[in-house]
């Protein structure tokens, strides 16, 4: 690295080869390169895995100065730092995880210009005595990494790097470069106003992730069909399983165990060195699947990951895909498999609304939530979906490697069925859950039914043509759809909306796509 600066004019590509052993640029890492090289300012959106830190790592050996590179995660600054340091470059790490006399030499260093890279967590560089270090430092770059963080709409808002907004006001002279792995359009527009990137160029890769196969089966006995899943298709495979809850986590871990898939448990309450010594053992073993809340991940660089399975629903298309994309990211074939019910959706909604955000944060959260919903009922590509929600075009609508295109589910008219569930739902008095609404329909006498009288309404019965399951189904999508909603005040009763109206009257379309009896994780079985 210092030779690299001490020539004349040092060209990218032979500091790609020499320092970082690379042969040569990936997609638009030249082009980025080029463009923060020589002084401009951007954003880069990149998956997971797409070779992010060489675009300001370069251009931070390259231009005059120390890149000062902005990352919440600790754990990820320390390897990379580590990484650095092996391939001769002079980089160092300001956190609080440093005794004051470390942090004081590492200052010393930065002011007499003998570091290339600088990495310091977000609050730290929020510090008066940080800033005015900066201000006497020279300095050849800001980046901004997990840029979606500043977005408070985003799934991973921290409030501290709200403060970053002073990187513009006060150095509006030094090139900066926002990255992030994931961000809609709100999310970059929020990104472009904070961090000054009007007018800056946005170089956004595709967010393909080819070698995964995108899967969601409908949730029935969710530790059984994670057994089975694991058991036919990854036995043996290190994977990342995601629940909502602790004791969820526990639970999992130990049916996993019980069944000879070795599995470990991560989750906020677990004790530090557990959880630490958890977590060594899944990225240095073979085989070893976590099971953990959404704690779990972020900053993991475990490239053989080969299945990320979620028990419980994520919040948004955004945490689906980050949380998605661990796995596969040596590019082998890999598995993101969901398991999906309409308890999920009652659940998560119900989290919203309890939640005390504020009335515009709880409708944008409901919003991402309704995306992910569509995205697990859609009978078209995952794939497409998927990408279209980060608002790209696949040149192929079909990509053959996802359940829908591997298997394509039957999608029947369903406005009749529809128009006997809403029905069944309104005379019964919009005051049952799913399944007194099935007992009614398919005219099972239960004691409910008889107390209820509900043996003598006209719809009791009228659904015997589907059976339970089916029923299931058929509700899960309806709810979906908006027709019906759970009322989180009145235990999950389902209460019709606006729109069912329209179904009721036959204005509106209902396709439903039909439930085969547990056959989907078979038929989309072949092994690679
Ligand atoms: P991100 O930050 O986008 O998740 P990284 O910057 O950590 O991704 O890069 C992911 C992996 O890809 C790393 O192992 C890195 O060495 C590798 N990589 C990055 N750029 C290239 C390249 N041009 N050629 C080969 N490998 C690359
Ligand atoms: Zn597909």
């Amino acid at each position: 690295a210092r030779n690299a600066k001490s020539d004349a004019a040092p060209d990218a590509l032979s500091v790609l080869n020499h320092v970082f052993g690379l042969p040569g640029f990936r997609g638009a890492q030249e082009e980025i390169v080029r463009h923060v090289t020589g002084g401009g300012n951007c954003l880069v959106l990149m998956p997971t895995g797409g070779g992010k830190s060489l675009c300001y790592q370069l251009p931070s050996l390259l231009r005059k100065g120390c890149g000062i590179v902005v990352s919440p995660l600790i754990a990820l600054m320390r390897d990379q730092v580590a990484g650095l340091l092996e391939a001769g470059v002079r980089a160092a790490v300001l956190n609080s995880t440093l005794s004051y006399e470390e942090a004081s030499a590492v200052e010393a260093q930065l002011v007499a210009g003998e570091l290339d890279l600088l990495y310091i967590a977000p609050e730290r560089l929020l510090t008066p005595r940080c800033l005015a270090l900066l201000g006497r430092a020279d300095i050849a770059l800001f980046a901004i990494d997990e840029a979606h963080c500043v977005s408070q709409w985003g799934h991973d808002f921290r409030p501290e790097y709200i403060g970053l907004t002073v990187i513009p006001e006060r150095f509006p002279d030094v090139p900066r470069i926002a990255l992030t792995a994931t961000a809609d359009e709100l999310t970059r527009k929020e990104i472009v106003d904070r961090l000054g990137l009007g007018g800056a160029p946005s170089f956004v890769a595709s967010f393909d992730r080819p070698n995964i196969r995108y899967e969601i089966v409908e949730k029935q006995n969710a530790p059984a069909q994670l057994k089975a899943f694991i058991a036919e298709r990854h036995p043996g495979d290190a994977g990342i399983v995601y629940c909502l809850s602790r004791a969820k986590v526990e639970d999992t871990a130990a049916a996993l165990n019980k069944a000879g898939i070795p599995a470990l448990p991560y989750h906020a309450g677990l004790d530090a060195n557990i959880r630490a010594r958890n977590q060594d053992r899944f990225i240095n073993e073979d085989g070893v699947v976590i099971v953990a809340t959404i704690a779990f991940g972020m900053g993991i660089d475990k490239p053989d990951v080969r299945f990320v399975a979620h028990l419980d629903l994520p919040k948004s298309i955004e945490a689906y895909y980050q949380e998605t994309g661990r796995a596969g990211r040596d590019g082998k074939p890999s598995s993101a498999w969901m398991a999906y019910g309409l308890s999920d959706i009652v659940q998560q909604r119900r989290m919203i609304e309890e939640s005390n955000g504020a009335e515009a944060f709880k409708r944008v959260s409901i919003g991402k939530l309704e995306a992910l919903v569509g995205l697990a009922e859609t009978a078209d590509c995952r794939r497409t979906r998927l990408l279209g929600y980060f608002g790209e075009t696949p040149a192929a609508a079909k990509c053959g490697n996802c359940d829908n295109c591997l298997s394509p589910p039957v999608v029947r008219d369903g406005k009749v069925v529809a128009q006997k569930l809403l029905s069944c739902a309104y005379r019964t008095g919009q005051r049952f859950g799913a399944m007194h609404l099935i007992d009614v329909l398919v005219g099972r006498m239960t004691e409910r039914v008889t107390q209820f009288g509900h043996d003598r309404l006209s719809v009791f019965g009228i659904g015997a043509e589907l059976n339970e399951k089916q029923w299931r189904g058929v509700i899960r999508q309806v709810v979906a759809m908006g027709h019906l909603a759970a009322d989180s005040e009145a235990f999950g009763a389902l209460k019709l909306t606006e729109s069912a109206r329209g179904v009721l009257k036959g204005e509106t379309e209902v396709m439903l796509r039909e439930q085969a009896a547990g056959t989907r994780v078979r038929a989309t079985r072949t092994k690679s």
